[in-house]
């Protein structure tokens, strides 16, 4: 025994069943026994280090009191530092003076004199203080060490351009924040996420994913590696990181496995912060088809014959994030050819096409939409894609172009198709300009598709049935589908989206209508006579061929009142939730009875499957995981929660058979973060759940 447990235990500060429950848990925790005794709360730290400085005849030293050199800090890697338990403070002759909290640690002496090539002059220092030190001074902290530890980072993510910055990413690439930044934007593309958030709070980073359309939280970064998270993405638009006090934007191109990803960075300052969205944008959408989309046939054909006139107006209209761009890309795709000129004024650019010029509304350079269409006409085009109509001034030269020679596609912020025509009268446009150049209006919403590895049949909500009645009837729909939620779909049930439409041919009779300035409804009746079909139809087109839920489509089709539709889980919450795994029934119920009396909200999972699916959909504080579990043990499901950034950082307490040290240290391996062996003592196991817990606060604040 050494001669400081020996001291420990001779001055009563510990007693033997409490030297032995630590070295239980020493056993595969590669961890000095001193400090589980303080990690365990069985010894006060002062108390630890007073002795230790005793018995080695070593100098305490509070680093509060010391001088920090910043230069001195480059000798040691975070790394080192962090495995050791050291912080270099600074050089005196040849002897580097370095704190630690064990200064009989003969190989992290060896190693670091090997390192740095000084000798070595040991002070004593308490273990957090030396943690508080390495956090301030590498900005990093255990928490976000504990994370990268576990991640399996199989993404290679590289800057899609060469020169100089190519060369600085490599550089940095082992830093731990460009790692993170690396994780979390390649664990987006595997997603499928259309946006990154970084949200600076009062005591964390929110990290939240744009996935199918829903903002989804990821995980919460510390504070303090905020700014280097922030220029670290900024500095990959090559954006001004100086400058936090004004918004800014910047576009870059990364490859995330050899796979091309457009990034648009914007930053706006908050009052915690700039927050920063990454927008990611697949190379590949910029050459999207039109028969991709989702029209059925005839209405692809009705709107195919009518990008392919000449000249006359063509409306696109839906809320953001409706697909509008997409729809415009693709029709645009279809049309060019060396021979039109097609010019687009945008904001922002969503994607580069070749052969298309485009051009970027910049209100600062005074290109605006009314602008910069006055100098698209001078260049001669063919056809033109004017953003957004926002005002009557747009709206004027957009639609008077389009009398004169050019094809003008546009967008509106509308609800549906018919509504759109009003919104042109009521901004005050002269009918007869509407009516004498609108070819096609198309109303859209996106919807999400059910995931086909886990589709399965369903009975919907009765009074949804009863809204949606006739086209049930009408479409026979006797079977209807949703997703289960698997591991593919990030247990959302749903794997991409596809659009609805409501395409409306401007007849003569509309034309009329519109010169007579007459009312939406009447224009609607003779809408529907010349066979106008509706958006929430065209959704259920989609449930009738088993490919949307009906939820999906009352949720956009807006015919149905909100009741109805599945209720989001709540986001606030009090006690710890703590998701235990066991395939033992008598065993979930011993941990349920226990750990629910202790304070905590339980969730059970009785296989490893179901822990994997229950981690990321309630986002448990903690899981206590079997390893003998049917479907998926224990190993596997830890891996899987490991290997994903929205539950890697989840604690796991695993349970493994009595004495089984093989099983121990594979869990540790995988990224358990502590085990227990069975049968376990109720109170050990209630301070091991909150040791573990103490420790994930820390994450958040
Ligand atoms: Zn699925």
């Amino acid at each position: 025994m050494s001669i400081l447990i020996d001291a420990l235990l001779r001055e009563n500060l510990i007693n033997r069943e409490q030297l032995n429950d630590a070295r239980d848990k020493q056993m595969g925790a590669k961890k000095p026994i001193q400090e589980l005794l303080v990690e365990m709360g069985f010894v006060k730290e002062e108390d630890l280090i007073r002795i230790s400085s005793k018995v080695f005849d070593t100098p305490t030293l509070n680093l509060y009191e010391e001088n920090i050199d910043p230069s001195v800090i480059k000798l040691i890697s975070y790394e080192t530092a962090k495995r050791y338990g050291v912080f270099p403070l600074r050089q005196e002759g040849d002897a580097l003076i370095l704190a630690m909290s064990d200064p009989q640690d003969i190989m992290a002496l060896d190693d670091i004199r090997l390192l740095t090539n000084m000798e070595i002059k040991p002070v004593l220092s308490a273990r957090s203080e030396i943690s508080k030190y390495m956090e301030k001074y590498y900005q990093l902290d255990d928490a976000l060490y504990d994370l990268l530890k576990n991640i399996v980072d199989d993404a290679k993510v590289e800057m899609a351009k060469e020169g100089k910055l190519g060369i600085e990413m490599l550089k940095g690439e082992r830093s731990p924040v460009v790692r993170l930044a690396n994780l979390i934007l390649s664990d987006a593309v595997k997603a499928r996420a259309s946006d990154v958030h970084f949200e600076p709070q009062e005591n964390f980073v929110e990290i939240r994913y744009r996935i199918d359309g829903d903002l989804k939280k990821i995980m919460k970064v510390p504070s303090n590696l905020h700014a280097p998270l922030v220029v670290r993405i900024k500095n990959l638009a090559r954006m001004d990181i100086i400058e936090t006090r004004k918004p800014q934007d910047g576009r870059t191109s990364i490859l995330v496995n050899d796979r091309k990803i457009d990034l648009r960075i914007s930053t706006i300052p908050t009052f915690y912060g700039e927050k920063v969205v990454a927008r990611l944008l697949d190379a590949k959408e910029a050459k999207i088809e039109l028969d991709k989309i989702g029209f059925p046939e005839d209405e692809l054909n009705i709107f195919i014959e009518a990008i392919n006139r000449p000249e006359g107006m063509i409306l696109v209209t839906g809320p953001t994030g409706s697909g509008k761009t997409s729809t415009l890309y693709a029709a645009l795709n279809f049309i060019k050819s060396e021979t039109t000129n097609i010019i687009t004024i945008e904001d922002p650019i969503e994607y580069l096409i070749g052969g298309l010029n485009q051009i970027q509304i910049n209100p600062f350079k005074n290109v605006t939409f009314t602008r910069g269409l006055r100098n698209i006409l001078r260049q001669d085009p063919d056809v033109i894609l004017v953003g957004e109509i926002r005002d009557k001034e747009t709206a004027e030269i957009a639609f008077r172009s389009s009398l004169t020679g050019h094809l003008v596609f546009s967008t509106l912020h509308t609800n549906n198709s018919v509504s759109s025509i009003t919104r042109l009268l009521d901004i005050g446009l002269e009918p007869y300009l509407i009516s004498s150049t609108l070819i096609l209006i198309v109303a859209q919403r996106l919807v999400r598709l059910i995931c086909p590895h886990c589709k399965e049949e369903y009975t919907p909500n009765k009074k949804l049935m009863d809204k949606f009645r006739i086209y049930i009837d009408r479409f026979n729909i006797e079977k209807f589908y949703r997703g289960k939620g698997c591991e593919q779909c990030g247990f959302t049930g749903f794997l991409g989206r596809t659009a609805i439409f409501e395409t409306l041919k401007i007849t003569e009779k509309l034309k009329s209508l519109i010169t007579r300035k007459s009312p939406e409804d009447l224009i609607f009746k003779e809408a529907s006579k010349s066979g106008l079909r509706l958006l929430a139809e065209s959704g259920m087109k989609k449930v009738a061929s088993g490919r949307t839920t009906l939820e999906e489509v009352a949720r956009v089709a807006e015919v149905v009142e909100e009741e109805g539709i599945p209720e989001r889980p709540g986001e606030a919450r009090e006690n710890p939730k703590i998701l235990v795994a066991d395939d033992e029934e008598e065993n979930l119920k011993i941990l349920e009875i226990r750990l629910s009396n202790a304070g905590y909200e339980v969730i059970k999972a009785r296989d490893g499957r179901e822990a994997v699916e229950y981690a990321f959909k309630e986002k448990p504080d903690l899981i206590v995981m079997d390893v003998m579990m049917p479907n998926m043990d224990g190993f596997e499901a830890t891996k899987t929660l490991r290997s994903k950034l929205a539950t890697a950082a989840i604690p796991i307490l695993m349970l493994t058979a009595k004495r089984d040290k093989e099983s121990e240290l594979k869990g540790l391996d995988v990224g358990a973060d502590d085990y227990l062996t069975k049968p376990f003592d109720k109170d050990k196991l209630l301070a091991r759940i909150r040791m573990l817990l103490r420790r994930s606060d820390r994450k958040d604040g």
